[in-house]
Parts: C-alpha cells; sequence; structure tokens
C-alpha cells in the first residue's frame, strides 16, 4: 500500500488512484495501459501540451549546467532570460518581477507587496478586500482572501478579517456600489481579484465592464489593484491576461499555472514602480522579506523562458482562437440537452452546471460523475454540479469529439439514472 496522503483526497472514501507513466500533448497515459484525455490541463496548469519538445530541452540542457542557486542576492541566466522575457510580454507598466513556487505563494507575496507599500508610505492601510466565492489558494494568507467554508472551516481560527464585496449579478451595479462604499468607509489598502472568471468558485463569469469599472473605483480611491491571473492567465480567458479585455493594468499581477507552460512549479508577482519603490531604500528595514528556498529554480526558469519563446515563435493565439470556437460549437450543443443548464465560454474554457430534471441541484452528483469520467478515460473533475472543459491548447479535433461524447454520456447516464 502507498504511504502517499494525496491533495483534495478523502482516501476514506477508497477511491482508485490512476498511476500515471507519461504523457504527450493532451494524452496521459497510465501504468494500466490507458489513454487518458487530460480536458483540464492537469488542473489548470498545461496550455501548449504535455512535454512539449522545446521546454523539456530547455529543461534538459539547464540541468546539465546549474542545478540550484541561492537567489537572494545572486542571480542567474534563466532568471534574467525570462524576466526579460516577461517584461516583454505583459503589459510595461508592470516593471518588477518577484519570483516563488506556486499560485498560492505568488499571491502570498502579491499581499505582502500591497502591505508593505502602505506601511512604507505611511497610509495607514492594512485591510485586504475581495470577491465573494473567489479563490486564491490553500495557505493560511491565500484562504483569508478567499471564500470560507466547508474546505477552511477547522482552520478559521487562523484566518484574518477581510472586507468581501458580492459577486457580480447583471451589470454588477451590486458589486460596484459595494467596492465604492468599502473604498469610502474602510480606507483599504488593496483589492485582490480573479479577473473575468471565479475558477475554483465554480467558473464563474463576470465581464471586462466590471472588471474594468472596479480597476478605476480602486484606481480613485488609492487603493491596490491585485490581478489573480494565476488561472486565468496565459491565454486561457481568449487573451494573453484577462485584464487585457478590459484593458486594465493591475499594480500587482499574479501568474502561475501556465508560467512554465504547466510543466513546472514556479511564480512571478509583477508590480508596478511605485509598489517597488516603496521598497526602494538605504534603509534595510525596508527590505522586502520574502524568499523560499527555491525562488527561481534555475531549471523551473528555463521552462519558463521557454514557454516565452514558444509564445513568441508559435502561432499560439491562433490555436487558442480554433480551440474556443470548437469549445462554443460544443457547448451550444449540450445547451440542449436535458440537465444542462448556465452554459458558458470564455476564450478556451467551456462550463456548465447540471441539474436535476425537476429543476432542482442534485446533491452528490460531482463524485458520480468523476467516476463516470475516471472510468470513461477523461480527466474531468467538476466542481460541484459544474461541469467543465478546460484542455491544452493543443487538443485535437478528435479528441475534443472523444470528450463532448464523454459529456453527453455522463448527463445520459448519471443524470437519468438521479
Ligand atoms: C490555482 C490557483 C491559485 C493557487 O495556485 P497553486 O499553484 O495551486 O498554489 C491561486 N489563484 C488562483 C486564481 C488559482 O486558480
Amino acid at each position: 500500500m502507498s504511504a502517499i496522503w494525496h491533495p483534495f483526497t478523502q482516501h476514506g472514501l477508497g477511491e482508485p488512484i490512476p498511476l500515471v507513466e507519461r504523457a504527450e500533448g493532451a494524452a496521459l497515459h497510465t501504468r494500466d495501459r490507458r489513454r487518458v484525455i487530460d480536458a483540464i490541463s492537469s488542473w489548470w496548469v498545461t496550455t501548449h501540451g504535455h512535454n512539449h519538445p522545446r521546454i523539456i530541452e530547455a529543461v534538459r540542457e539547464q540541468a546539465l549546467r546549474l542545478d540550484q542557486v541561492i537567489f537572494a542576492g545572486w542571480t542567474h541566466q534563466p532568471a534574467e532570460e525570462l524576466a526579460a522575457g516577461l517584461r516583454g510580454l505583459m503589459p510595461p507598466a508592470l516593471t518588477r518581477v518577484f519570483f516563488s513556487d506556486s499560485g498560492s505563494t505568488a499571491v502570498e507575496v502579491a499581499l505582502k507587496m500591497a502591505l508593505g507599500f502602505h506601511a512604507h508610505t505611511g497610509t495607514g492601510r492594512s485591510r485586504l478586500l475581495v470577491m465573494e466565492h473567489s479563490y486564491h489558494g490553500d495557505t493560511i494568507g491565500t484562504m483569508s482572501v478567499g471564500e470560507r467554508g466547508v474546505f477552511n472551516a477547522p482552520y478559521d481560527p487562523l484566518l484574518f478579517d477581510v472586507g468581501t464585496i458580492p459577486f457580480p449579478v447583471g451589470d454588477g451595479a451590486n458589486t460596484l456600489e459595494a467596492l465604492e462604499a468599502a473604498c469610502r468607509d474602510s480606507r483599504p489598502a488593496a483589492l485582490i481579484v480573479e479577473p473575468l472568471i471565479l475558477g475554483a468558485g465554480g467558473m464563474l463569469f463576470y465581464s471586462p465592464a466590471v472588471l474594468r469599472a472596479m480597476a478605476e473605483i480602486c484606481r480613485a480611491h488609492e487603493v491596490l489593484f491585485i490581478a489573480d491571473e494565476v488561472m486565468t492567465g496565459w491565454g486561457r480567458t481568449g487573451t494573453l491576461l484577462a485584464c487585457e479585455q478590459a484593458q486594465v493594468v493591475p499594480d500587482i499581477l499574479c501568474l502561475a499555472k501556465g508560467l512554465t507552460g504547466g510543466s513546472m512549479p514556479l511564480a512571478v508577482t509583477m508590480a508596478s514602480e511605485p509598489v517597488y519603490a516603496a521598497h526602494w531604500s538605504t534603509d534595510r528595514s525596508k527590505t522586502f522579506f520574502h524568499s523560499s528556498s527555491f525562488t527561481a529554480n534555475p531549471i523551473a526558469c528555463a521552462a519558463g523562458a521557454a514557454n516565452i519563446a514558444i509564445w513568441r515563435d508559435e502561432p499560439v493565439r491562433e490555436r487558442i482562437a480554433t480551440l474556443g470556437a470548437r469549445q462554443q460549437a460544443m457547448i451550444d450543443r449540450l445547451s440542449d440537452l436535458p440537465g444542462v443548464a448556465n452554459p458558458r465560454r470564455c476564450g478556451t474554457i467551456a462550463a456548465f452546471d447540471v441539474v436535476a430534471p425537476d429543476g432542482g441541484y442534485l446533491s452528490s452528483l460531482g463524485p458520480r460523475l468523476l467516476a463516470f469520467f475516471r472510468e470513461a478515460d477523461m480527466l474531468i473533475r467538476p466542481l460541484g454540479n459544474t461541469v467543465y472543459v478546460l484542455p491544452p491548447y493543443c487538443l485535437s479535433e478528435e479528441d475534443h469529439a472523444r470528450v463532448e461524447g464523454a459529456i453527453v454520456r455522463a448527463l445520459e447516464t448519471v443524470v437519468r439514472a438521479a
């Protein structure tokens, strides 16, 4: 029996845990000789496909040269190359690149930068604003700025207090009014949001107009605007960044998942010059005190630099447009089926909610769907009753049709049986 305690896995349920031996493109190959289609990009990380030759080659070459080195006061070529690449690709106002290892740490760093900015410029502001249903990670700070619920109830005594604005309904006036009031009344330090799509919250979409208006309100009240593009970045919403669609440039930007094409654990928090300048001093007490052992690991940075080269040299945007069109066609067809509610698509992400024929939401549907998809050789992991497809951009037309076929069968089997 394996000694491994898996993440987000209830071992008491005894669900099978397949062993994956290798992968290429959008396919995973298991030890029991199954070919599984990775329809959720291995939890939203894989962008160009598994084992992209260019990324694998960069990792191989870097591993032969320099495996790891302290990053406090030292640097290396892959980090310099990746930082320069990010400066070329991301909004020019984001002048500084801070490395860490995961989406959660990228967000922790963003929160610390925001608080550091206000501490060092003497504004007296420290309160954080967040959006209802958000997810920003599983560490204590990121849980604090995320939705409270079953996932973090036992740790509630450790979570700090934040101001919450509601998720937009209709034209989003509810959100904007609440944000305006919070900015006026509580003098917050920063607002952190997932731009356009709340991922773990259930693939909830809101409009670029609301995103833009939120950023404008923050600017008017000198509240830092933190964009957590850990999931939405690297093309998922159709553009490189979701913020682009609202012509928003955040003060602080969090990137992870697709930063290395999804191949290695690496994250960056990009900051505007004023945020950096607030920490810049001959006074050591204003140093940005954050590091982890593997900050800017050279092999991971080499994978990140290869990802940027792929964005520069390959028709990534065309692949995203093609996948988006196929996702739209799929969601249009699925929307006619019984059990499908709120069919929606943003960029490369398609989602819908599953409802009982009588219109009520089914309980325990998620686990049954999960089991169905596993047996159908599909990596699809519903969020509660929300089924979504978020594939690598290389997903072939044939495999896309297989994904759709599995969803249709799942609806027939699981929903009809309910
Ligand atoms: C996944 C995710 C995170 C956390 O990233 P990890 O690398 O899993 O720590 C943070 N924010 C958003 C929006 C995410 O989707």
